[in-house]
């Protein structure tokens, strides 16, 4: 890996004009391992024309010639995912196996994008009136921006870019700067796969990169994904700038334990989708509610299975969870901890102490379990995202749906139990994008869409599946006629379809 990391346009990479730098950590060790750029305005104006010039092309370029390309895409990218899952845990953190789980679900979207013949397939109407036939079609916007978030810096991507590109747009990538070196892996990817240069661009940078992406009146449509007071900021900035944004934001992820629920898989699934990527994770589960009487044994049981998890480096075999991805990120996640404890909550397992002797200034965090957490405390009003999972007691179904409902965000939730009239129940009445039945993490697959509600998703397309097609086309209908002697001759009068 560099020592800088630059962008990518044109195919090659590229230093900018630039407004500075930023550190990147390696979160094990704790210490900067490089830097990366950060586009100035003027870098942004010269990312999108190479990307505007390059989509012009890339548009015409038949189906068969860019269905090609991403197979090929494909192909490399299931090679060579082990590189890839290197890169995500030296700058992210996460353990290997966690990262080459990142790659695999990103893998799946290129696969659900490889079939862009059939999924742009229009519709044909013959004889809608006399001799006049209609059709559909579906064109590429031009130029699209992806901005996306540290906590997967390949994954959330491919959500987006693989239906873009295979739709026949240009794509800008912004990655997050704190861990962007997996975007300029996956540019040098593109080009050996053969999608012509400056068909995917790197953009790396903060916020002036994204500002321009916001303000470029040649990015037609902006995928986000981030915190939510981001996502708000880019939606509204974006839609003001007449473009079609998709701005997903954070999450507060719910699960709900039912009396008559299997306590080991309800245990299991909690520490998973809580500890998992040190809880850094979109549909992390941040808060188990329990409902009377089940909160005790459920709590024992999930203390537990803590007991028996290895925080350590993310490239060590042994480790089950690694660090935070910063300094400034660890001690906010702690501060919440702080709080909980202050608010009077019962702090069960407290992994604010955790050490990792041969790598004592990493940014570790321990599995953190606080119990009897109330809706007013911070520690569970706002989104953690970090290995602090809290259990809220209530005494009915109908209380755990209200907390459930109430809350403002609505990317994931879950529900545990073997009462399948419950279960049908909580998936039509819970108002929250995706749901799982006995499983903790319900990420959607490819060829289904991935979205939250509420705070968790400003504008209404969810990310791949049908949606994400039609996120980044246009339809068009064409109405034609073939004149023949028979045509009718002249009349002003409005058609009448006879
Ligand atoms: P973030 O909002 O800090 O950053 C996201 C992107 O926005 C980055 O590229 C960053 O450079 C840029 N950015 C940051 N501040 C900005 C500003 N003020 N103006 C313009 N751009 C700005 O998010 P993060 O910390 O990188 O990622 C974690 C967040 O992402 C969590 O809230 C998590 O829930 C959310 N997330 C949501 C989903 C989802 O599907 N809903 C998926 C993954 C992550």
């Amino acid at each position: 890996m560099d020592s800088h990391v630059s962008h990518w346009v044109d195919g090659a990479p590229w230093a900018g004009a630039g407004s500075g730098s930023a550190e990147v950590y390696d979160p094990a060790s704790g210490s900067v391992a490089r830097t990366v750029a950060l586009a100035s305005e003027s870098d942004v104006q010269v990312a999108v024309a190479s990307a505007r010039h390059a989509s012009e092309a890339w548009s015409r370029t038949s189906l068969t010639a860019r269905t090609r390309v991403l197979f090929a895409f494909r192909q490399l990218l299931e090679e060579r995912k082990h590189e890839l899952a290197a890169i995500i845990t030296a700058e992210h953190g996460k353990v290997l196996s966690d990262a080459l789980g990142e790659v695999t679900r990103g893998l799946e979207v290129v696969e659900f994008a490889c079939g862009i013949p059939q999924l742009l397939k229009g519709g044909y109407s013959e004889a809608v009136s006399t001799g006049v036939d209609v059709h559909s079609v579906r064109q590429p916007l031009g130029v699209v921006g992806v901005i996306s978030p540290f906590n997967f810096p390949a994954m959330v991507p491919m959500w987006f870019f693989p239906v873009a590109i295979a739709a026949g747009n240009a794509v800008i990538l912004k990655p997050s700067e704190k861990d962007p070196s997996a975007a300029i892996w996956i540019a040098r990817l593109w080009q050996e796969a053969g999608l012509p240069d400056g068909v995917f661009t790197v953009l790396q940078g903060d916020r002036v990169a994204v500002d321009g992406l916001l303000d470029h009146p040649d990015v037609r449509a902006i995928s986000f994904v981030g915190s939510t007071p981001v996502a708000r900021y880019v939606y509204e900035r974006g839609t003001t700038n007449g473009k079609r944004v998709q701005a997903l934001g954070g999450a507060k992820n719910h699960m709900v334990v039912l009396p008559d629920a299997d306590l080991d898989l309800a245990a299991d699934g909690a520490v998973n989708a809580g500890f998992g990527s040190a809880g850094e994770r979109c549909m992390a589960i941040s808060v188990v509610v329990a409902v009377d009487p089940v909160g005790d044994e459920l709590v024992d049981r999930i203390t537990k299975r803590i007991s028996s998890i290895t925080v350590g480096d993310g490239r060590s075999a042994d480790s089950d969870m690694g660090p935070l991805v910063t300094g400034a990120h660890r001690d906010r996640v702690a501060s919440y901890v702080d709080g909980a404890e202050r608010d009077g909550a019962l702090l069960v397992v407290d992994g604010r102490d955790a050490v990792v002797p041969e790598q004592p200034d990493g940014f570790w965090l321990g599995p953190t379990l606080v119990d009897h957490v109330r809706p007013e405390m911070t520690v569970y009003r706002d989104e953690v995202f970090g290995p602090v999972l809290s259990v809220v007691r209530v005494p009915t179904y109908d209380a755990a749906l209200e907390l459930v409902n109430r809350n403002p965000y609505g990317n994931g939730t879950a529900i545990y139990t073997n009462d399948g009239g419950a279960a049908r129940r909580y998936q039509s009445e819970v108002e929250v994008g995706m749901v799982g039945v006995n499983v903790p993490i319900p990420v959607p697959m490819a060829y289904y869409s991935f979205g939250g509600w509420k705070s968790s998703l400003f504008g209404d397309t969810h990310a791949h599946g049908a949606e994400g097609v039609h996120f980044f086309t246009r339809g068009k209908v064409v109405t034609s006629r073939w004149p023949d002697p028979e045509h009718g001759g002249l009349n002003l009068g409005f058609p009448r379809n006879d």
